[in-house]
């Protein structure tokens, strides 16, 4: 299976991407792609003068916006170019959030559940599930998230194997509630490939991890590959790709080519 559509792709705004916004477009003509999703890190109005360090500050969403917008339409011809952010699920700050989302016409929002209950005061989900509360305490960001509507997909939902040795009962719970919430309520979940780091394909711990999408499988979720691009050279890794369809398509789970957007 080829993939014809990527809407994980981030950008040097983000403090920990690189490349040019428009090298991540020649990539993707050249992979192909028919639709380009950009969804960076998006930036948050905190409360206080609170700098964060692996997404971009609300001072720099309007040259974002303004850039990926003029690429989708300089590139209009040959491939559909949407204008998209990958957020959290901060509590406090949703109202504010919803209100950004529509001032500035969002084409989507993906669920990059990280932080609890934000990065300036919480911990990071993708060390700290170690302690089997705040394992809990991610399922319930990722549902409570969820239950908003806001967002078109969940990102790396086994992004707390991160912080495990191996897969035991709290993180078989874990994959449970999530894959059980995706399929009653129709959410697509992302196999990330930004986790196949290295070509450690197969590897146990970190994500995507196959016991967690052996429960994907045992729910019957939706799926989806997306390539969580911080450099346009990932988007050129036919290999890893290729790895992740086939290892979807091995489970028999319906994997979602391109979303109606
Ligand atoms: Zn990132
Ligand atoms: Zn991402």
């Amino acid at each position: 299976m080829k993939m014809v559509a990527n809407y994980h792709t981030h950008t040097y705004r983000c403090h920990h991407a690189s490349g040019k916004d428009e090298d991540y477009v020649k990539a993707a003509l050249e992979m192909g792609l028919k639709t380009l999703g950009f969804s960076d890190h998006s930036p948050w109005k905190y409360q206080s003068s609170f700098k964060p360090r692996m997404r971009m500050e609300l001072k720099d969403f309007n040259d974002y916006a303004q850039s990926i917008l003029s690429l989708k339409e300089k590139y209009k011809d040959e491939i559909k170019i949407l204008l998209g952010v990958e957020a959290e699920y901060f509590p406090e700050y949703m109202e504010w959030f919803k209100a950004f989302k529509e001032e500035y016409r969002l084409d989507y929002v993906i669920f990059g559940n990280h932080f609890y209950p934000d990065d300036e005061n919480g911990r990071y989900f993708g060390r700290s599930c170690d302690d089997d509360d705040f394992l809990k305490r991610y399922v319930k960001n990722c549902i409570e998230g969820l239950e908003s509507g806001l967002y078109t997909y969940l990102a790396h939902p086994d992004l707390f194997m991160r912080s495990r040795d191996y897969f035991d009962e709290a993180c078989l719970a874990a994959s449970e509630a999530i894959c059980a919430y995706a399929k009653k309520h129709d959410v697509i979940l992302e196999y990330n490939l930004e986790g196949l780091r290295n070509g450690s394909y197969g590897y146990e711990l970190g994500y995507p991890c196959p016991d967690f999408w052996k429960v994907a499988q045992k729910y019957n979720v939706k799926a989806i590959v997306g390539v969580d691009a911080h450099d346009p050279k990932s988007l050129l890794n036919e290999e890893r790709i290729a790895y992740a369809y086939d290892f979807l398509e091995n489970l028999g789970l319906e994997v979602v080519k391109e979303l109606a957007l």
